[in-house]
């Protein structure tokens, strides 16, 4: 195979990315660590990779959706760049910290390839349904060729600006959502201990100034919003795990910048506390229980 895409990855969020780009006609090679991820994988139309480097290989476009920093570091510097030989634009639409992403990017510079960071605002559901929203980093004409490619998985793809502005994006954008769930619930809350029933003040706030994407969307009180996470015990959704780990580079990007994120460091602790008392797997809105006093893990 050649002219291909290579995705690296192939994992809760990989594997419907990869099975949407076959889906629109392309040949994807596809590599994981974990066989079960890989068989998945192939039998949603990608071809089997043995290694990295035999994905690259050959490849028009390099796709990478993998856990952390330390795991694109590993695989650009050790596989890609030596096996990218057909001039391919690289994708990392992994959620990594800034500074790796711009480490790789300039790595791969030096190497003579374009490469953009363009993780990803959606869940396991948007990436199996091609819906999600990318943030791109990147110079202009990287971008230009990566965006046709990110438009057949996702619903919107925006230019952040240079490298590591996607994730920078990203995670400013998810400290945001961290820091207003922890409100929104503290007001469900309180309003019940002020004797308010939860749908009356979600019928006022949602039309008043309080209103957010963690109220009208993920309503942390089962009831107002059916569709949320709160409606089936907190499961599904966006986990606890995850959006601590977005915490975590928020508060690492706010060091390295001398950016003031009280909210954001408060918020980030509650959903360590909630981890460590065993709610990590729940959706982030479960957080309310820790608020409420009624968490039992
Ligand atoms: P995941 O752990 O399910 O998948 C990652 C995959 O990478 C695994 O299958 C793993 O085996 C593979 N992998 C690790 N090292 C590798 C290597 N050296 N070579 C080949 N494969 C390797 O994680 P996920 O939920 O798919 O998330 C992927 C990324 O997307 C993360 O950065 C995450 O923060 C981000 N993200 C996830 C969600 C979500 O809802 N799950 C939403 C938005 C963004």
């Amino acid at each position: 195979m050649a002219g291909h895409i290579a995705f690296i990855g192939l994992g809760n969020m990989g594997s419907g990315m990869a099975a949407n780009l076959v889906k629109a006609g392309h040949g994807v090679s596809a590599f994981d660590l974990s066989e079960a991820a890989l068989a998945a994988a192939v039998a949603s139309g990608s071809q089997r990779a043995a290694s990295v480097s035999e994905a690259v290989k050959g490849a028009a476009v390099v796709v990478t959706m993998l856990p952390a920093g330390k795991h694109v570091r590993g695989v650009y510097a050790e596989e890609v760049f030596a096996a990218a030989d057909s001039n391919p634009i690289l994708i990392d639409c992994s959620t990594i910290d800034v500074a790796s992403a711009r480490a790789v990017a300039a790595q791969a510079e030096g190497h003579g390839l374009a490469m953009v960071d363009a993780p990803v605002s959606g869940g396991i559901a948007a990436a199996s349904g091609g819906t999600l929203t990318f943030m791109v980093g990147g110079p202009a004409e990287a971008f230009a060729r990566a965006e046709p490619i990110l438009a057949k998985m996702g619903k919107a793809v925006i230019h952040a600006g240079d490298a590591g502005a996607g994730q920078a994006a990203k995670i400013c954008n998810n400290m945001l959502l961290g820091a207003s769930m922890v409100a929104t619930c503290e007001a469900f809350v309180m309003a019940q201990k002020l004797g308010l029933d939860p749908q009356t003040f979600f019928d006022i706030s949602s039309k008043a100034s309080g209103q957010s994407w963690s109220m009208t969307s993920y309503c942390p009180v089962p009831g107002p919003v059916p569709t949320a996470p709160s409606n089936r015990d907190y499961e599904g959704g966006f986990a606890a795990a995850l959006m601590l780990k977005d915490m975590k580079l928020a508060m690492e990007a706010a060091a390295a910048v001398d950016a003031s994120v009280p909210m954001g460091a408060a918020a980030e602790s509650l959903y360590q506390a909630f981890a460590n008392l065993g709610g990590a797997g729940k959706d982030f809105s479960a957080i309310i229980k820790l608020l409420d006093g009624s968490w039992r893990s």
